[in-house]
């Protein structure tokens, strides 16, 4: 599968502190009408709530990670499920120990602080539909 899309809007903005950041992010989106786009972010984080997908089992496992952590990158973007903007973004992080890690981001990360940058691309919309081959909702044909 592949598309061509073009640019369109983009969107600069920050979270504030004790904010959810998936949910924010997703909001904000869902504010602006943002149906199609690429995600990115930088900042801290009080807690962190990412997932890893088990290719084995089909199912998600989730790690809670406690403490101050800087978000070295979140990069991700936004299609549709049934009918909604959806963010998927995976972030990086790390500790006062400058030791690295993250994965899929989930519902439950804290933000301390966050500036973001949203692009919104212009083209035939996306949709999220479960595939078979993987058991994840990825992009519809
Ligand atoms: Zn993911």
């Amino acid at each position: 599968m592949l598309r061509e899309v073009s640019p369109s809007r983009i969107l600069i903005g920050k979270l504030y502190r004790g904010e959810d950041l998936l949910e924010r992010l997703t909001a904000v989106c869902r504010e602006k009408g943002v149906r199609l786009g690429r995600i990115e972010a930088v900042g801290a984080v009080e807690r962190a709530r990412v997932g890893f997908y088990d290719q084995r089992m089909r199912t998600y496992g989730f790690f809670d990670f406690g403490g101050p952590m800087e978000i070295l990158s979140l990069l991700g973007n936004i299609s549709l499920k049934d009918g909604e903007p959806v963010v998927h973004a995976h972030i990086a992080l790390s500790d006062a120990a400058g030791a690295a890690f993250g994965g899929h981001l989930a519902a439950g990360t804290k933000v301390y602080a966050c500036e973001f940058l949203i692009q919104e691309l212009a083209g035939t919309e996306l949709h999220r539909e479960m595939d078979e081959a993987t058991g994840l909702p990825l992009w519809k044909e």
